[in-house]
C-alpha cells in the first residue's frame, strides 16, 4: 500500500484542488478504504459553485464526496463484520445511537450525526473523494462480487429517494408528480414506482433531463420553462395526490403547493436556499396540504444496497459519464452542465 493519499478538497467557490498528503496512522476501531467509485451529488455541485449548500457553509477546506464505495484495505483493532479485502458501499452517516431521534428510529435526524463531506458541522467531516479514507465498521455495507463500485456508490442517492417515498406514506394507486428531473428526481420516480404509485408525472425546465425521465418510465413529462399551463390542465383532468419537490427552488415549492390536490401531500426533498423564501403558505391551510420534509435516510441505505445487488433498480442507467478521481474539478464542471449530464461518477483510475 502506498503511504500517500490524495483528496478532492474545496477551498472556496470554484476552487477545488487535488491535495496530496501522507496517510495518517489509522485510528483504533476504524477501517481504511481504498476509493473505488464516487457519485457527484447536487450538494457537491452546490458546494463547488458557492462553497455552501442551503444553510451549510464551508468555513475550512472540505474534502467533498458522500456517495462512495471501495475496498477495505486496513482495519485498526477489532471490527465486527468487516475484513480486509471486502468490497463495500460506504454509508456516509455516523449515527450516535443514543439521542432522542436515534432512539425513536429516526436515525437521519440524529442530534450528534457526522456526515461525510458535509459542512453541516464545524469542524467539517472530510468526504470520500479521496484515494484512501476512513470509516467505522458500521458504515461499511458489503456488496456482491458482481456489483461494480460505480453502482454501489449510488446506494446513497437511492437511499435518499427510498426515504422520500416512505415519507409520502402509502403510495399505492397515488397519482404522483416529481418536480425536478435530476438524479434524485429520477430515482424518486423509480422509488415511487416501486412503492406502487399509479401514475408518474415529471416536471423540469430543461428538455434533456425530461427525455431521460421518459426513457426511465415516466408516464408523462412537462417542460415548464415556458409556463405550467400543460401541468395545470393535467391536474384539472386528474388531480395529483402527492408531489415530490426535488428542484430545491422557491418556484418549485410554490408550484408543488399550487398543483397538489386539496388534502394532498407535498414532500420537500430538494435543498432549498438557506434563510427565508417566499411561498404561498396560505394554501397549506386552505387546501389542508401535508407539507413533509425528507432529509437524507436511515436504514434505507441497507435496502438500497440490497436493491442494487439484486438488480431491482438500475442505478447505472443514470450514469452519463465517468471520470477519474484525479480529474474531480473537471468532472464537477461536467456534472453542472445539465444539457449533457445526469449523473457523473468518479472512478479510481
Ligand atoms: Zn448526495
Ligand atoms: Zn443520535
Amino acid at each position: 500500500m502506498t503511504s500517500m493519499s490524495f483528496a478532492a478538497t474545496l477551498f472556496g467557490p470554484e476552487d477545488l484542488r487535488i491535495i496530496e498528503r501522507p496517510l495518517e496512522p489509522l485510528t483504533e476501531g476504524m477501517v481504511r478504504i481504498r476509493f473505488g467509485a464516487g457519485g457527484i451529488c447536487g450538494s457537491d455541485m452546490h458546494y463547488f459553485r458557492h462553497a455552501r449548500t442551503g444553510d451549510f457553509v464551508v468555513t475550512s477546506p472540505l474534502v467533498l464526496g458522500h456517495e462512495i464505495a471501495g475496498e477495505v484495505v486496513e482495519i485498526a483493532g477489532a471490527a465486527q463484520g468487516v475484513k480486509v479485502g471486502d468490497r463495500v458501499a460506504v454509508n456516509p452517516s455516523r449515527w450516535c445511537g443514543h439521542c432522542g431521534p436515534c432512539r425513536e428510529g429516526r436515525l437521519n435526524l440524529c442530534e450528534n450525526i457526522y456526515f461525510m463531506g458535509s459542512a453541516s458541522k464545524t469542524p467539517h467531516m472530510a468526504g470520500g473523494f479521496a484515494s484512501y479514507f476512513e470509516a467505522t465498521p458500521a458504515q461499511c455495507v458489503k456488496i456482491a462480487d458482481h456489483v461494480s463500485y460505480q453502482a454501489a456508490a449510488l446506494a446513497e442517492p437511492l437511499a435518499v429517494c427510498l426515504h422520500a417515498a416512505a415519507r409520502a406514506g402509502d403510495l399505492r394507486g397515488k397519482r404522483t408528480v416529481v418536480f425536478g428531473a435530476g438524479p434524485i428526481g429520477l430515482l424518486t420516480m423509480l422509488a415511487a414506482r416501486r412503492a406502487g404509485a399509479a401514475d408518474l408525472t415529471v416536471v423540469d425546465i430543461a428538455p434533456a433531463p425530461l427525455a431521460f425521465a421518459s426513457r426511465l418510465g415516466a408516464d408523462r413529462v412537462f417542460d415548464i420553462s415556458g409556463g405550467d399551463d400543460g401541468l395545470k390542465a393535467q391536474a384539472a383532468v386528474a388531480p395529483f395526490d402527492v408531489v415530490f419537490e426535488v428542484s430545491g427552488t422557491a418556484a418549485g415549492l410554490a408550484g408543488a403547493i399550487g398543483i397538489v390536490r386539496r388534502g394532498g401531500i407535498v414532500v420537500q426533498i430538494g435543498n432549498l436556499p438557506g434563510g427565508q423564501i417566499p411561498t404561498p403558505s396560505n394554501a397549506v391551510m386552505a387546501k389542508e396540504i401535508e407539507l413533509r420534509g425528507s432529509f437524507r435516510f436511515s436504514l434505507e441505505f441497507m435496502t438500497a444496497v440490497e436493491l442494487i445487488c439484486d438488480g431491482a433498480v438500475d442505478v447505472l442507467g443514470l450514469v452519463t459519464a465517468e471520470r477519474p478521481l484525479s480529474s474531480a474539478p473537471e468532472a464537477l464542471r461536467l456534472a453542472l452542465d445539465r444539457s449533457q449530464s445526469v449523473k457523473v461518477v468518479l472512478t479510481a483510475h
